[in-house]
This record gives structure tokens, C-alpha cells and sequence, in this order.
């Protein structure tokens, strides 16, 4: 019997218990860190190759970054003062023999050892779209450029919640261009992300959303996004119908990126950019809470979709 009083929190942790009872979910002895059983990775290769084919009647070019990023691009982000406590930095031991030695004399007494270790040149990736815009600093073609992007991505959020993971992987649409360009991207796949989420039997609904900024400028900034209208999310029951979870989102960025990394259209003007992002772990477990831990006896039509 949980002991948890919250009744979201209650229902975070019987999920968790669930999936791990079911093997879908391997806990690896940190909250939100999972390793995820083939089944489960069956599941997310079926809807990668189905959001693919739904995606393909708008050309994209596909580049496959790496989970970290040049530590010098992530500091043109303004991440670092919207994000902090999200963010995950890569240190390494850079010393010499002496150097070394205190190091596993700390390790060996349980001091702190990780103060003797430096920065290096990377960061863990906060989105999969990050490393793109230093890439594509200059001018664009005329058409603007849309690029399909997977990653890892790392935040530190723990949580017993299983849909709320530090480390997973996002499948991004990108678009730079034009603002109109931005926006068009922005609006097909709101219906696009809405129809792929359908079809494969989930009760999705989309809402006018906010990122959970940083600090005391958190609230002005996640009202100036709303009155935007810059981001939407696609939520769906999982763990619980009372606080239903994000399993995609589409973002209208206005010249944020194009601003800081020097993107330009073809005219002259800063580029504006848009995105949408799929949580594929988010996507896998709402399947499995809406149709069941196993994929045999899921609807006929979701199957098909699937090809499962
Ligand atoms: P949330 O509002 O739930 O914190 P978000 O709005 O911050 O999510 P985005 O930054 O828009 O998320 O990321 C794109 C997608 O990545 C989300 O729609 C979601 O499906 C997925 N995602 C975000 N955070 C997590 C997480 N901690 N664990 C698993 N998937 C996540
Ligand atoms: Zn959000």
C-alpha cells in the first residue's frame, strides 16, 4: 500500500510500480532514470516510422546530433537565466598525478570529490533543437529551411512521475524562415500532431501553454508567452486524468534563435524559427495506459496504424 497522500502523487507512483511490474521500465536507482525493455523501444520505433510517413509530404532534410553540445553555443541561448535548474553540464578530470591522487583519496574518504573536476566544452542537450541554430548561422535560402531532428535530451527534473524523466528523446520538426514561414509550420502541425495522436487512439487535447521559467521574472515571462500565443501543447491522460501530460509541443519562437545566433532570411531580416517536438517515451507510455501493457490485444485500428 502507497503511503503517498497526494493523489496525483499517488498516481505517479502506481504507474511506476505498474510499469516496472510489467518490465517496460528498468529503474536504474535515480528518479526519472530508466532503462526501457524492447517492447517498450518497439513501441517508439512503430511511431517514429508513423509520424515520419505522416510527415513526409513537407521535404525535410534530417541531421542526427549528438546528446552534447559546444558549451560556447548553449551561453548564446539565454537558457542559463530562463533554466538553471534544468540544466546539465559535463565535468571532467583534468589534473595530473597529484591532482589525481587527492581525488581518490576524497572518493575513498566519501568527501566531496566532485569540486575537483573542470568544466569541459560541452553541454547536455535542454532540446533537440538547440544545436541547430548555431549550425545554421548566415542566410537561408529563400525557402527557409526545415530540418528533422532526434536527440537525447538531459534536464534535471527528478520526479516519481514516469512520464517526467531526465533524460529522453525528442523528435523535432524545425522551420527557419520567414515569420510567415514560422507560423505556417507552427499551424500545420498543430493539426498535423493532433491528427498522428488520434489516429493511434489517444484522447489528446491541444492547449495554449507555458514553459516553467526560472526565478522572479518566471511569472511575467510565462504571461507575455501566453498572451503570445507561442506555445501549445498536445496533453493526454497518463499516469492520472487530473493533471494530463504533454506528449507533444509546438512552439513559434518569433527571431529568438535567429537573434542570437545570426540567422537571416534571404531579404535581410532576422530569421524567426518554430518547432514541434514529440516526447517518444511520453508517446510510448500514454499508449500503454490507454491500451494496455501489451501491444497483441490493442485496438485493430491502432495496430494497424502501428504496424505492430
Ligand atoms: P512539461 O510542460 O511537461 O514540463 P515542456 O513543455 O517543458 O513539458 P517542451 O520543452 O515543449 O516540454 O519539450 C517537448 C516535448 O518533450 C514535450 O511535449 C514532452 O512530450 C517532452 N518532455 C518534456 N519534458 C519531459 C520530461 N521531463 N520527460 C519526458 N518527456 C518530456
Ligand atoms: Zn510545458
Amino acid at each position: 500500500m502507497s503511503t503517498i497522500e497526494d493523489p496525483i502523487q499517488r498516481a505517479y507512483q502506481t504507474f511506476q510500480d505498474e510499469l516496472i511490474e510489467a518490465g517496460l521500465l528498468i529503474p536504474m536507482g535515480v528518479p526519472g532514470l530508466y532503462a526501457r525493455s524492447g517492447l517498450f523501444e518497439s513501441v517508439v520505433e512503430q511511431f517514429e516510422k508513423f509520424v515520419t510517413a505522416m510527415a513526409a509530404e513537407r521535404k525535410s532534410e534530417v541531421i542526427w546530433f549528438p546528446p552534447v553540445f559546444n558549451r560556447r553555443h548553449y551561453l548564446c541561448t539565454d537558457h542559463i537565466e530562463t533554466f538553471p535548474n534544468l540544466m546539465g553540464s559535463v565535468h571532467s578530470f583534468t589534473g595530473k598525478d597529484r591532482e589525481h591522487l587527492e581525488l581518490i583519496r576524497k572518493r575513498k574518504s566519501e568527501e566531496d570529490w566532485t569540486r575537483d573536476l573542470n568544466a569541459t566544452e560541452v553541454m547536455l542537450l535542454p532540446a533537440a533543437c538547440y544545436p541547430l541554430y548555431p549550425t545554421a548561422t548566415g542566410v537561408l535560402p529563400e525557402e527557409g529551411r526545415t530540418v528533422d531532428l532526434r536527440s537525447f535530451v538531459f534536464r534535471h527534473e527528478p520526479s516519481i512521475d514516469p512520464a517526467r524523466l531526465q533524460s529522453f528523446r525528442m523528435h523535432e520538426y524545425v522551420r527557419l524562415g520567414t515569420p510567415e514561414q514560422a507560423l505556417e509550420h507552427r499551424e500545420y502541425w498543430l493539426q498535423r500532431a493532433e491528427e498522428i495522436l488520434r489516429a493511434i487512439g489517444l484522447d489528446v487535447t491541444p492547449v495554449l501553454a507555458n514553459d516553467p521559467f526560472f526565478g522572479r521574472g518566471a511569472r511575467m515571462m510565462a504571461a507575455t508567452q501566453q498572451e503570445q500565443n507561442l506555445k501549445f501543447e498536445m496533453v493526454v491522460p497518463v499516469a492520472t486524468a487530473e493533471k494530463p501530460t504533454a506528449v507533444a509541443s509546438c512552439n513559434y519562437h518569433l527571431n529568438h534563435f535567429g537573434h542570437s545566433f545570426g540567422i537571416r532570411t534571404a531579404d535581410g531580416n532576422e530569421a524567426h524559427s518554430a518547432c514541434v517536438g514529440f516526447g517518444l517515451e511520453r508517446v510510448a507510455l500514454a499508449l500503454f495506459r490507454a491500451h494496455g501493457f501489451n501491444p497483441a490485444s490493442w485496438p485493430a485500428s491502432v495496430k494497424k496504424v502501428l504496424a505492430l
